[in-house]
């Protein structure tokens, strides 16, 4: 498994154990290029779910790829590793049970910034700019001012 960090591919498993009431396998991985800590999870797929891009364009729904902006973005922030694997398999169970198998992208980016505005204001603002490719920092200025993160609106 390629580390997220660095790009290395010689990544160990440090510890397997059964997740989410054993609908998943978590894996610990210790990368030993950069030092970098990860975690994966195998599970089943239990559907194919297909990204429609807003230019029309289709590609299969990759969790991996999901995983790794939002991991981007969360990037040294003081999020708990397993708080941010939550929400993932949250998104993604949210996604699945959505009951379409097409999904727009916009669909899935609004459902992480709502994900991320949760947990933590920075990742999400760096999502978001990413997400809607804010070029004028009074945009992003404005947007910024418009956030309005309530911690404890999580659970
Ligand atoms: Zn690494």
């Amino acid at each position: 498994m390629r580390c997220p960090f660095c790009g290395n591919v010689d990544t160990q498993v440090k510890d397997s154990r059964p997740a989410e009431d054993h609908v998943a396998i978590r894996r610990r991985r210790f990368c030993s290029a950069c030092g970098g800590r990860f975690t994966t999870y195998e599970r089943v797929q239990l559907r194919d779910l297909v990204v429609v891009k807003s230019n029309g364009r289709r590609e299969d729904f990759d969790r991996d790829k999901l995983e790794r902006s939002i991991r981007i973005a969360a990037q040294k922030r003081p999020i708990e590793p397993e708080r941010l694997d939550q929400m993932i398999s949250g998104i993604v169970r949210r996604l699945e049970s959505m009951g379409e198998t097409d999904i727009p992208s916009k669909t899935i980016g609004e459902i992480v910034m709502e994900s991320l505005a949760r947990i933590d204001t920075v990742a999400y603002v760096r999502f978001a700019s990413v997400y809607k490719n804010f070029q004028a920092a009074d945009d992003f200025d404005k947007f910024v001012s418009e956030l309005r993160p309530d911690p404890k609106a999580d659970e």
